[in-house]
Parts: C-alpha cells; structure tokens; sequence
C-alpha cells in the first residue's frame, strides 16, 4: 500500500486525507495545531462553500453540518451611489444553496473524525528542511499548508499566472450576533456591496459559537476602507466596521442595527498576497514534493474562491493518485495532478483577480441590467459557485453584451 503523507490539514489537506483514507491509503497528517487548538483559536476565514464542493463533502460523509448551518440561498448585490440606497441592487438565488461552516468547526471535526477512522495525525510544524524526511519515509509527500511565505523558497512564484506583487485589499472581518431577543434581520445569503472604496462581503455562518453573521470589508490599499492597521481591540474594530457600513454600504445598515461582536476571537484583520506558484518542489535529495490548496494557488478572498478550489483540489488529486496505482509518484505525475486542477482552478483565480480591479463597463451593464433581467441576476449569482461560466460569458466584452441582447436587456 502506498504510503501518503500530507502536511497542514485545512480544508485541502483533510478532505484529500479523508477521501484516501476511505480507499484504504496509508495517509498521514502532519498538523501545527491539534483540533482542540484550533477550535479554541482565532477566527480563519469567512469560508463560504458553494454546492460543488458540498457535493464532495457529502459523498465522503464529512457534512457533518447539514440541517445545522444556515442555508445560504442566494446573493443580494448593491452597488454604492450618491444616495444611501444603492445605485444598482438586485437579488437572486443561487441553483443549489452554499453554506458556511466557521473553519475552526469544520477542521476540528475533521482532524478529529479522520484520526477516528484510523489515520495518522502527527502534530508539528512542517519545515522545508523536515520535508526531506518525510520524502525519505512516504512515496508521496503533499504541502498543505497553507498561504504565506513559508514554503516560498520551494514552490516559486509563477509569474505568468501572478499579475500582483502586493496585496490588493486591506481586509477587515468580524463575526456577529443579535444583541436582541430576535435574529438579525439578515439576507439570508450572500450579502455583496461594491463602492469605489472597496467591497462588503457578509453572510450567515454556523461558528464556534452557534450562528453567526459574518462580516467582511475588503479596502483598496489608500483609500477610505483601508483603515486596519494598528487596530488591536475589538470595540474599535467593531466601531470601525459600523462606520464603515454607515459610508460605504448605508442600506445594509438596517439589518445589523443592534448587533454585537460574537466574541473576542471572532475577528481577523490583514491582507492576502494573490500568488500562483509552480506546484512541484525540489529538496535538496532531489525528491519530489507537491503543493495543493492555498499552498499551491492563494487568491484574494474577495470571491470566495480559496476553500471551494481547495476541495476542488482534494478531488482532483485523490482521483490521480488512485488512478495511478502503484507507479512512481514522479514528477510527470505531480505535474499532470496540479494541470488537471488548473484547468478549472484557473477561472477562480481569474474571476478574484478580475474583481480586484474597477469593474468594466460590460459588467457594469450587465448587473445593472440584473436588476430587471432575473435571469441575468441568477447567472451572475451563480458564477461563484461556476467560475467556468464565468469565464465562457463575463470575460469578453462582446459575448457579454450579446447575453444581454439576447436576454432584451
Ligand atoms: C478573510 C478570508 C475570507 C475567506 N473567505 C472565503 C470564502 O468565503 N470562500 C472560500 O472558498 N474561501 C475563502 N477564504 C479562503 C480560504 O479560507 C482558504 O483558501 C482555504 O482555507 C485554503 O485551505 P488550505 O487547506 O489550502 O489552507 P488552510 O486552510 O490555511 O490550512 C492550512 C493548514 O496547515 C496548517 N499549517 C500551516 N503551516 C504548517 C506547517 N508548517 N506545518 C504543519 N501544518 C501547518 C495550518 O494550521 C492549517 O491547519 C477566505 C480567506 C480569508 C483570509
């Protein structure tokens, strides 16, 4: 039996050691944190998971949250203008509701149900100089571990796939509760406002602390959004998000009157470094090791991209080292893995660096047109879940408008 070793265990790591595990593989994790530090930690992510990549949680039987997390069933767009309503707004339903698991829950229970099911967890922090052991004890070494800097001398920046040097937004996100005896009177979905400032991203989320709202703001770097650095206490994020919304995103305002901070750990300020990166590494030996998830291909948050793809990741890989059988894991192989989840990973990466950047005129059009054209509403909506259709429609300006001709709009 192959031997399979995967350092990090996020939404990556443990779903691809989940799904192996199932089909009788060896497989270790090697984690930094157990499932009870990460659980008692600070918040990770906003981790919105659309219908494919629940699919694949289902079949493996780590859904442990259906029934449980609030479905989210849609996306409410609003577009700033000189009036405290939005210039531009619409709603729509996504074909299959997506859901949003605090990672700290998901991870936890994960770790905890694949070590149950007989993996190996050992706890430790990877280093690249580690990795030399692990290619010498496994066929088959996985990093996962993911984004940052940390592996950067092992997996280098691709620099055809990566346009950005810096981060591209300053990101604020905390999670809320009803200070009341009632629910937040929330969306129940996406919530999406754009502003020439920067974007607001907010949703309902099963966490650490039952259910949730969590909200995100997404700075261009310089500009008004960009107000988290030095911010420690959580009072003055919360202060900083409620004026926020009061500027950028006044008619989301209403729905979060009288809400409060979750807790003192349920907030996360910081940017994220767009990078794509060539996925095989070479140890000094001369072994082989490849990266997956945030490890191989990091996006901005701003569309929700990074778990979905990770899971993408996860299935993709699992597939190939089944399919592979006992041959060498060589580098022809590593390399086919990582090509096959590009050729989908690609569009997320495209559809996140596109919506860091004004948007054009066509798509402009094309959600201005959603507000009367459903049709054109529940298609942009469900690009997050597709970025495939993404890029077959919204990438071009003249197949875009000819949707929309089509469409009487
Ligand atoms: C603010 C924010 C909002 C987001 N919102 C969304 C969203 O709505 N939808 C979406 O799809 N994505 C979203 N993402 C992105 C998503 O969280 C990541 O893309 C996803 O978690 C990547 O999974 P991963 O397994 O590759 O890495 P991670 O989730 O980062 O997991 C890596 C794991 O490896 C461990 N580790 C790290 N270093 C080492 C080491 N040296 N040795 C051993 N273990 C190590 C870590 O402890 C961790 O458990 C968001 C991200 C942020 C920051």
């Amino acid at each position: 039996m192959r031997r399979i070793v995967v350092a990090g265990a996020g939404q990556a790591g443990l779903v691809l050691a989940l799904g192996l595990q199932r089909h009788g593989y060896a497989v270790t994790v090697v984690t930094d944190r157990d499932a009870e530090t990460i659980r008692d930690g600070r918040l990770i992510s906003n981790q919105c998971v659309f219908h494919p990549a629940l699919t694949r949680e289902r079949a493996l039987g780590i859904n442990f949250w259906d029934g449980e997390a609030p479905e989210i069933l849609g996306a409410s767009f609003g577009l700033a203008g000189d009036s405290p309503e939005p210039a531009v707004s619409w709603q729509a339903r996504f074909d299959h509701p997506a859901q949003s698991v605090d990672q700290r829950v998901k991870v936890s229970a994960w770790l905890t149900a694949f070590a149950e099911r007989g993996g190996e967890v050992r706890i430790g922090k990877v280093t690249p100089d580690g990795l030399e052991e692990y290619a010498r004890e496994f066929d088959l070494v996985l990093v996962a571990a993911g984004r940052g800097p940390q592996f950067d001398a092992l997996f280098s920046r691709d620099d055809a796939r990566s346009p950005h040097r810096e981060p591209q937004r300053t990101i604020g996100i905390m999670y809320l509760v009803s200070g009341r005896d009632e629910p937040l009177p929330v969306y129940p979905g996406l919530t999406f406002g754009l502003s020439q400032a920067g974007e607001l991203f907010g949703l309902p989320i099963q966490s650490v602390r039952g259910p949730v709202f969590g909200l995100g703001f997404f700075g261009v770097p310089g500009g008004p959004m960009d107000v988290w650095d030095g911010v420690t206490g959580l009072d003055e994020h919360f202060e900083l998000a409620m004026t926020l919304l009061r500027g950028q995103f006044p008619w989301v305002e209403e729905s979060l009157a009288g809400a409060r901070p979750s807790g003192p750990l349920d907030v996360l300020r910081g940017r994220v470094l767009p990078i794509v990166r060539d996925p095989v590494g070479t140890l000094p030996s001369g072994a082989k090791v490849l990266a997956m998830g945030d490890a191989a291909v990091t996006n901005d948050p701003i569309a929700g991209q990074g778990a979905n793809m990770a899971a993408h990741a996860a299935a993709v890989y699992e597939r190939r080292i089944l399919d592979h059988g006992d041959r060498p894991f060589d580098e022809a192989f590593l390399r086919g893995t990582f090509a096959e989840y590009w050729e989908k990973a690609r569009h997320a990466t495209r559809l996140s660096n596109d919506l860091l950047a004004p948007p054009p005129d066509h798509v402009l059009a094309t959600l201005e047109a959603a507000q009367t054209a459903p049709e054109v509403a529940r298609r942009f909506a469900n690009i997050f879940s597709d970025p495939v259709d993404y890029a077959r429609w919204l990438t071009d300006e003249d197949t875009a408008l000819a949707y929309l001709a089509s469409k009487g709009a």
